[in-house]
């Protein structure tokens, strides 16, 4: 940047930040000043390998000097084997034979499982039922699934045909479904809402129900997928198999890349023309995420997410000041016994610790599945002084 090049501004729908980072490896970042952190947040759970992790930097390095993008008048040799890769992750290990389509963001691959319900359902089944505290997006259609209704207010009137439910409740799901409903959306752990894993057994009844009345199971797995939980997908803790998955946040480990995955006789739905994206699945985004995927099963990063989500959780629940902890694998949270949990993450900002305040009262982790024991230790002695800081500046 030269002297003479203007700094603008961005739009103000986000916070002010406090800190901006400059550079980033593994768990560590390093912020404007010099300062480092340890990242216990990943960018929102997307830089699952850690920061510049040096596979995925090659990839994109060398797939940016051979082809980075030809647009989906053409076929790329990319997508097509990542789309395999990711069959074979949903199915764990047995490849489905379903159908990918690949787009840049979470939202819009939740906009293609919406879209594709609806063709495959056809006209007047087009309601898509998902629950309260649910968060799937910030279109239209999916900030009207996102079941938060005070987060649509501003932006009435929102595409028609979404409708809400107690969340992780049989009876309130099975109460709300009729014949104009096509399918049933949900996360199999909450994460905006405040990381709330679904019941034991929610999500093969969520089947079970989906089967009966003949209408879609579709797995929002932007936030929980890809090894977080302690398996591939979150569906995968209770044994059942989506008609619809979509992921997004960790597939490119910070390269912008979403997907939504098919069964086949549901994606057979979309012919030419009812769906696209300009850059999705192009041949850069689809070698990070090829490269990420590589690197994610080479390290199974679901066995780690189970070992170092156990010992996470084991020592926030020996804090002071912590009274609970929530969440599966390496996407868990700590229910504080004050309701400090923003100055509390602001606190351990200062000194050198990155989480984020997940509801008023709880503070959410979901650091790298890569992450060592010994950056645990150092983030929990941090979490330690923070806590006892803004409980003594309370008491002061
Ligand atoms: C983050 C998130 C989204 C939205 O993803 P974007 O990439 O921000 O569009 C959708 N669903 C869930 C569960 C998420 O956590």
């Amino acid at each position: 940047m030269t002297a003479t090049e203007p700094v603008g501004s961005l739009m103000q729908n986000y916070a002010a930040p406090g800190v901006t980072f400059v550079r980033g490896q593994g768990t560590e970042l390093w912020d404007n000043r010099g300062r480092r952190y340890l990242d216990f947040l990943t960018g929102l759970a997307v830089c699952s390998l850690g920061h510049s992790h040096p596979v995925v930097a090659e990839a994109i390095a060398e797939q940016a000097r051979t082809l980075v993008h030809v647009s989906n008048l053409f076929g790329n040799e990319l997508a097509p084997r990542l789309a395999g890769v990711l069959d074979l992750l949903v199915g764990d290990g047995t490849p489905l034979g379903g159908r990918v389509f690949f787009a840049n963001s979470g939202a819009e691959a939740n906009e293609c499982a919406i879209k594709l319900a609806r063709k495959w359902a056809g006209p007047g089944r087009h309601v898509v039922v998902s629950a309260y505290g649910s968060f799937h997006g910030r279109t239209l259609a999916t900030l009207h699934a996102t079941g938060q209704p005070s987060k649509h207010e501003p932006f009435q009137p929102l595409p028609e045909g979404f409708r809400h439910v107690a969340w992780s409740e049989v009876d309130a799901l099975e109460a709300c479904l009729d014949p104009s409903v096509a399918a049933v959306l949900l996360e199999p752990v909450q994460g905006e809402g405040g990381v709330n894993p679904a019941a034991p057994g929610f999500l093969a009844e969520v089947r079970r129900i989906c089967d009966e009345r003949g209408i879609l199971m579709i797995m929002d797995e932007v936030q929980a997928g890809l090894g977080r939980t302690g398996r591939w997908f979150g569906f995968q803790h209770d044994g059942v198999v989506p008609d619809i998955v979509t992921m997004a946040k960790a597939l490119g480990n910070g390269f912008p890349i979403g997907a939504c995955w098919a069964k086949p006789d549901v994606a057979d739905a979309f012919v030419p023309g009812d769906h696209g994206s300009t850059f999705g699945g192009q041949p850069l985004a689809a070698a990070a995420a090829a490269a990420t995927l590589r690197v994610m099963r080479q390290e199974d990063v679901p066995a780690l997410a189970t070992s170092k989500g156990e010992a996470l959780a084991r020592a926030l629940g020996a804090l002071r000041g912590v009274k609970e902890v929530r969440g599966r694998g390496l996407l868990l949270a700590a229910e504080l016994e004050s309701e400090q949990a923003k100055a509390v993450a602001a606190e351990a900002l200062e000194r050198g610790l990155v989480v984020n305040a997940v509801t008023s009262t709880a503070i959410r982790f979901a650091p790298p599945l890569l992450v060592s024991d010994e950056e645990i230790s150092e983030a929990m002695a941090i979490l330690q002084a923070s806590l006892d800081a803004v409980t003594a500046r309370e008491d002061g």
